[in-house]
């Protein structure tokens, strides 16, 4: 197969599978805009209507951003503008963006040591991958778990690593988890939500800032994912 047939091959298959992506919550809104149709089915439903047409347009809302996200990180073509940003600084705010979904769970967030250090780097990638890992750590932890952030500093990098004691990853499945699109246990994940993505673009954005990231994970036990980046 030569490189351009290969790389057709992969277009498909990823357009497919966002293709099945929207499937789930478009069918959802329209099995809710049926009953919706016949005030006599509404009965005592309207809530459970309601709620399930808020995850279906937050799953839409998701996948939509992370599509347009991704395309921007992996297109090599496209400036990414760059700016100094303080990564500590940059990783409390996203723990407090993320704060109540980990409260909703007792989940608590522990920044430990972490060097005050600034990278000239583009600020919506740094975003997203510090959400996107933090974010993980939250879903994939048991009720009431607890999350360590920490950064090391080299005399040419930086490292961040995000340690959740939550349900870990098989080690067959490790090499798996940046593909797009792909889900360990694909029930349990679309129960939690995600769009199966965002490792995707952490991954595409690590490489765009020439860094590396790699991830220690045992099943049962809990899962690092750690980011180096040049400073
Ligand atoms: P999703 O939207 O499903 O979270 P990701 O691309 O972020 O998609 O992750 C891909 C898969 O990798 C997840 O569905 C999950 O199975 C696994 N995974 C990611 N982070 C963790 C983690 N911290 N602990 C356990 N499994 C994880």
């Amino acid at each position: 197969v030569s490189p351009i047939e290969k790389s057709n091959q992969l277009l498909r298959r990823f357009v497919a599978d966002a293709g099945h992506e929207l499937n789930t919550p478009v069918a959802t809104i329209e099995g809710c805009l049926q009953t919706l149709g016949e005030p006599s089915k509404i009965g005592d439903m309207s809530e459970e209507l309601f709620e399930m047409l808020e995850r279906a347009s937050d799953r839409l809302r998701h996948l939509a951003k992370d599509l347009v996200v991704l395309a921007r990180v992996e297109d090599l073509e496209s400036e990414l503008s760059r700016t100094e940003i303080n990564l500590r600084d940059m990783t409390e705010y996203v723990i407090a963006e993320l704060s109540s979904a980990a409260a909703r769970r007792s989940i608590e967030i522990h920044l430990g040591d972490f060097p005050d250090v600034s990278l000239v780097a583009h600020e919506e990638s740094i975003h997203e991958i510090l959400n996107n890992l933090i974010d993980n750590a939250i879903k994939y932890s048991e009720n009431g778990g607890i999350i360590d952030i920490s950064a090391q500093q080299g005399e040419q990098y930086i490292s961040i690593s995000i340690s959740d004691a939550g349900e870990g990853i098989d080690e067959d499945e490790i090499e798996h988890i940046f593909d797009r699109f792909y889900r360990v246990d694909k029930s349990r994940s679309r129960n939690i939500g995600g769009s199966g993505l965002g490792l995707s673009i952490v991954k595409a954005a690590v490489a765009r800032h020439k860094g590396y990231i790699g991830v220690e994970s045992e099943a049962g036990k809990g899962s690092t994912f750690t980011v180096t980046l040049p400073i």
